[in-house]
């Protein structure tokens, strides 16, 4: 897989001293109050719901004194040597009201702020985004060979605390990088989170009902309450994803690309009332994080069809496997 085969753009790129494998931090400037919910707005917005591009940076910071012989500091020291510059992976990351020392736990918080605070605020990376999808770059290239001169400069040669935007040239040039889909051991948080979320709004039974029928079967291992967590999860995705396509005016099949809006005899039903959303990807309830990105608008033929046609490639498919077993 490339990274153009990603279903939304890399927007922007962070630059870091070791590869973050389940989260990335930012530290607040400035010492108002409102510090840290702004850095967390600005990086929100510089993501625009897209990908960002880690980079290692060229060098390493110097600890606070009294860790420069740190095992691990040594350690990460060679590390860092092996990777600096490269390219090594695209992320999602998705804010969490968590602290971060919630996330990474105390002895790792207290490690990280006594070895890197400046101050004595403790806020080094306060700003915590949980990883919740991650590709590596496969091969890991230098940033320097993949980027021309003038757009690595663009890029990375400002200071910055918090994301650097990628414009279409520097997207064109990283497109055909090949990745590879990593576990993101933080996704959980992300799940949960959006699990606390769907059970305070307001979802209807008719909706859930459906969601239910999509992912009847994908669930098997998953306890009865967790089941009913995590498809209350996918109905309140549901709606956001058909509240997306409705801001967009795209209010369209999938399939078919039946357009209520092109029909006289339609007019004053509104045209959400037309379609059913569909999940396309129901295995992965539960196993990832899953997005508005995993689901389809269809219109009920559509839809309908789409799920005999499921049925019937998964009786092929145990017809076939059964006549393996015999031959
Ligand atoms: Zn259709
Ligand atoms: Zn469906």
């Amino acid at each position: 897989m490339r990274i153009s085969d990603l279903p939304r753009p890399v927007t922007a790129s962070k630059a870091d001293w070791l590869p973050g494998t389940t989260w990335l931090g930012f530290t607040p400037q400035g010492k108002g109050p409102n510090a840290e919910s702004q850095c967390e707005s600005t990086v929100q917005r510089q993501m625009e719901k897209g990908y960002v591009l880690e980079r290692i940076t060229q060098s390493f910071e110097e600890p606070n004194p009294g860790f420069e012989n740190d095992p691990r500091i040594i350690q990460e020291r060679i590390e860092h040597e092996t990777l600096k510059d490269s390219l090594v992976a695209v992320h999602k990351l998705r804010h969490s009201m968590r602290p971060l020392e919630q996330i990474v736990g105390k002895d790792e918080f207290d490690r990280l702020q006594n070895m890197w605070s400046s101050d004595n605020e403790r806020r080094r990376w306060a700003v915590a985004f949980p990883i919740v999808e991650t590709y590596e770059i496969i091969d890991r290239p230098k940033a320097k060979d993949v980027f021309t001169k003038e757009v690595f400069r663009r890029i990375y040669q400002t200071q910055s605390a918090t994301l650097r935007p990628l414009d279409d040239e520097a997207r064109a040039a990283i497109a055909k990088l090949k990745i590879k889909r990593m576990d993101a051991p933080n996704a959980w948080i992300a799940i949960d989170d959006e699990i606390m979320m769907a059970e305070l709004s307001n979802l209807s039974p008719r909706d859930q009902r459906q969601m239910e029928r999509d992912l009847f079967g994908a669930l098997e291992g998953e306890t009865e309450e967790r089941r009913g967590k995590i498809i209350k999860r996918a109905t309140w995705l549901a709606n956001r994803f058909a509240k997306e396509r409705k801001r967009h005016g795209l209010l369209i099949c999938d399939e078919c690309k039946f357009d209520p809006s092109m029909r006289n005899d339609l007019v004053g039903v509104p045209a959400r009332s037309c379609f059913d959303v569909h999940h396309k990807n129901p295995l992965a309830e539960g196993e990832r994080y899953t997005t508005i990105d995993d689901f389809a608008l269809l219109c009920p033929t559509c839809h309908r069809l789409e799920h005999l046609r499921l049925k019937l490639s998964k009786n092929n498919g145990l017809r076939k496997s059964s006549k393996h077993h015999q031959t």
